[in-house]
């Protein structure tokens, strides 16, 4: 095959997307709803953590000097005056030569400034014997020696997870302004696709697209509507395509933007004049299309039919485009070295993304391509966990010779 001048690289297509595409308006949403979602604000502590000195056991709130001779051989014999629960406040102050009762997280009164576990003591009611001294302060939460008043906890452009969200809650937030979850519709084209859970005739094949690029979107964070199968009718296209604008920040199709002579994306939206369509130097997925429809402008990715250059399609130029709406960076996925163990092939002129399995050999990352590297082939995508690069220049790369890999599971 020859290389292919007239196509445009990979980065100028994938900037091209990234170009037309802006981050969603943030706004403020309930915790929840925030998780896994970039922050749109830097956030501050409003108040201390702890709030308020508090027992970090259960025991006997003391003054420390009433004890510090407390031992096995000769303990100190204190009068209990009071208890003091878990969110029992309270105005009980422990006077000289006394001792108050206290449990896990209550406040520490006032005039006590140490606790002394159950542990140490015969756990008296009335009275206590204490046979051993805290330090000073020793099992005293003090307030703010976690979190002061003021202090940023996290940074506009964030990722919200569990330990964030739980911070967040901790210091009394109940929502958060944050970017939502792009909706992005992805319809598949192909009058030869059928519904799974639905009978096969001889010329048909399930649609696997739709359900993997949903997915993929899905994974990336969107939220994804899987529409579902459009044939090969530019008019049922468009009906279909105008019926779903209304609820995406993005559309991706799949199928009918090649050469043949039923290619539906291309035939229905080229004559629009706002989606362009061309060859990018990349394999598989050399047949890509951008542009935007509708009143409202919104992005559409037309994506290659074949399974694998669909995904890998929708890894280079989608995925980047999810993460650029929901506030997300880097765009694309990090690239790692890996040494690989067999040797491959690459056209001249175009990116090949092949697709293998990563291992670790002699305490190295290694790569090994999957058996055939057809773009049909979703047996061998399933069982790839990772895409090789190799560059446009690069036609032949040898066992042993350190590659470019893009792991495929890694959180980014
Ligand atoms: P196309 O890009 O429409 O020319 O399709 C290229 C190849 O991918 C053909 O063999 C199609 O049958 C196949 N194909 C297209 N769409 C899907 C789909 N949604 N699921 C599985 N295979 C598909
Ligand atoms: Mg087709």
């Amino acid at each position: 095959m020859s290389s292919s001048t007239d196509a445009v690289s990979v980065e100028e297509h994938r900037q091209r997307v990234l170009d037309a595409i802006d981050p969603l308006p943030a706004f403020d949403q309930p915790l929840m709803e925030a998780f896994g979602l970039a922050v749109a604000e830097d956030v501050h502590a409003t108040v201390a953590l702890p709030g308020f000195d508090n027992s970090a056991m259960d025991g006997y709130a003391v003054a420390r000097a009433d004890v510090a001779t407390a031992s096995e051989e000769s303990p100190v014999h204190l009068p209990v005056v009071g208890e003091i629960g878990a969110g029992q406040a309270s105005l009980m102050a422990v006077s000289p030569g006394t001792a108050v009762k206290i449990m896990t997280g209550a406040p520490v009164p006032a005039g006590a400034d140490s606790v002394v576990p159950y542990e140490w003591t015969d756990r008296g009611v009335a009275n206590v014997v204490i046979s051993r001294a805290p330090t000073l302060g020793q099992h005293v939460r003090r307030r703010g020696q976690d979190v002061s008043a003021g202090d940023l906890l996290v940074e506009a452009g964030s990722v919200l997870g569990a330990r964030q969200i739980g911070l967040l809650a901790a210091v009394g937030r109940p929502s958060v302004r944050s970017r939502p979850r792009p909706r992005v519709v992805v319809i598949s084209t192909g009058s030869e696709l059928r519904e799974p859970g639905t009978a096969l005739g001889r010329d048909s094949i399930y649609d696997g697209n739709s359900f993997l690029l949903a997915a993929a979107a899905r994974q990336a964070g969107a939220i994804a509507y899987r529409v579902g199968i459009i044939r090969d009718e530019p008019q049922a296209f468009l009906a279909a395509l105008n019926d779903q604008l209304v609820r995406a920040d993005l559309v991706v199709t799949s199928g009918g933007v090649s050469m043949g002579d039923y290619d539906v994306v291309k035939e229905a939206l080229a004559p629009l004049g706002t989606v362009w369509f061309g060859p990018v130097a990349m394999q598989p997925g050399k047949p890509q299309g951008f542009g935007t429809v509708g009143e409202d402008a919104v992005p559409i990715v037309t994506l290659p039919g074949n399974p694998v250059s669909s995904y890998i399609s929708f890894e280079q130029f989608v995925l980047p485009a999810i993460r650029k709406m929901m506030g997300r960076s880097p765009y694309v996925r990090p690239e790692a070295d890996a040494v690989l163990t067999h040797p491959m092939t690459s056209p001249a002129g175009r990116r090949q993304f092949a697709r293998g399995t990563l291992s670790v050999v002699d305490g190295r990352l290694a790569v090994t391509p999957v058996g055939d590297q057809g773009s049909h082939m979703i047996g061998d995508l399933a069982e790839s966990d990772a895409l090789i690069v190799v560059a446009e220049s690069v036609t032949r790369v040898e066992a042993g010779e350190t590659v470019t890999v893009l792991p495929l599971d890694e959180e980014f």
